[in-house]
């Protein structure tokens, strides 16, 4: 540590970014996300076996990893959906506040859980182009930030992928999905991501990032409107994911 930020240690002591209580020397040396041990071990990791497509826990802690009932029925057009946590406690208060308080210094730290996830999950990254899940024009106005692209940015930057934000589009602005019944949120979101530059996605492999997984609709349209371009393989990673859709 220089002197600069030493100083700056003394006067403004590192603080866990999720529940803001003073870091310990040693969680401050430990952590790269700024989070504390007790933010950490309260997060619920997913544990297999789970869907080898949508990545959906199964009740049994026991047996394989193979794809559920819905993926069997309608194969995605994503390959795989991956997440490291569930939805819940104080990783779901993290990611409301980060999208809708505009927290946006949680970047770094919700990033970072979700780019070690997926430093132990993507063989060759370098392979890989990553594309954030794009919110409309106007919802973006309304925000200020694209949460997806924010995570996507330290997602790519640790991978050491290209990231590309521009060339998948959403056309439609569209309801949150938030508070739709099931039926409604496919249609909700039905045709409303359109790919500009085709000629960038055509033969690539693509890491596709969005916060949270619900019902999968919303990756499935982005996911198929790269397919359409040409991409080969679609990996999405989200943050967190929820149990039943
Ligand atoms: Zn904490
Ligand atoms: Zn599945």
């Amino acid at each position: 540590m220089n002197l600069l930020s030493q100083l700056i240690a003394i006067i403004y002591p590192p603080r866990c970014h999720i529940c803001g209580r003073f870091l310990s020397a040693d969680e401050d040396r430990a952590s790269s996300h700024h989070l504390c041990d007790d933010c950490l071990g309260a997060l619920t990791p997913i544990t297999h076996p789970i869907c080898t497509v949508c990545g959906l826990p199964f009740s049994t802690p026991k047996g394989q990893d193979h794809p559920c009932e819905n993926c069997l029925r309608k194969k995605p057009w994503y390959d795989s959906v991956r997440a490291p946590y569930l939805y819940s406690g104080p990783l779901m208060e993290a990611i409301q506040r980060f999208k809708y308080s505009s927290e946006t210094q949680l970047t770094s730290s919700l990033g970072t859980l979700l780019s070690s996830f997926a430093k132990e999950l993507v063989p060759n990254p370098q392979d890989f182009l990553t594309v954030p899940v794009p919110l409309h024009t106007r919802r973006l106005r309304e925000r200020g930030f694209s949460q997806s692209l924010l995570l996507a940015k330290v997602v790519a930057t640790d991978l050491g992928t290209q990231l590309d934000y521009r060339s998948l589009i959403r056309i439609r602005h569209t309801r949150a999905q938030t508070g739709l019944r099931k039926e409604e949120r496919r249609k909700n979101v039905k045709d409303a991501f359109s790919v500009t530059y085709p000629e960038i996605i055509k033969g690539r492999k693509i890491l596709l990032v969005d916060d949270v997984f619900t019902t999968g609709y919303t990756l499935n349209e982005c996911a198929r409107s790269l397919k359409k371009s040409g991409a080969t393989v679609i990996i999405c990673l989200t943050l967190a994911r929820t149990l039943v859709d």
